[in-house]
């Protein structure tokens, strides 16, 4: 089950001005700028309310945020979902026919379990489905 989109992921050019225009547009600096090597992205938090903007830099020119943007530009890369169980979700996802993109949970920023579902079965939008790391 879900209980709340937890963040909406934005796959920007550069990080840093891009920071600069959260800051102005929410009014507050980013909550937490981390590197995640293992997917190639660096990353900022904002705090919007109950939910968070995740801003998503490549770290390297064959990061999946790279090849997004050569495809499609600067925006909405992602939406990410809370959940309680986040292996219990997949298999309950699988058994619906979704794709899962990762065959397990995996670490991500801001201290969550994290994986993907294929946009291919979402209507075109790339799926998050995160359990935060207690
Ligand atoms: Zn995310």
């Amino acid at each position: 089950m879900v209980k709340k989109i937890e963040h909406i992921g934005i796959a920007v050019k550069n990080l840093k001005q891009a920071n600069e225009v959260y800051q102005q547009l929410l009014g507050d600096p980013p909550y937490k700028i981390e590197s995640v090597e293992s997917e190639g992205v660096n990353t900022s938090f904002f705090q919007t309310g109950a939910s968070k903007i995740e801003l998503l830099e490549a770290s390297h020119p064959n990061s999946a945020i790279a090849k997004f943007i050569e495809k499609k530009g600067e925006g909405i890369h992602h939406i990410a979902f809370a959940v309680e169980d986040i292996k219990a979700e997949m298999e309950r996802l699988k058994k619906e026919g979704f794709k899962i993109i990762n065959e397990h949970p995996i670490k991500g920023a801001d201290n969550q379990w994290v994986c993907f579902v294929h946009p291919k079965d979402t209507k075109g939008v790339l799926i998050e489905l995160c359990q935060k790391i207690t």
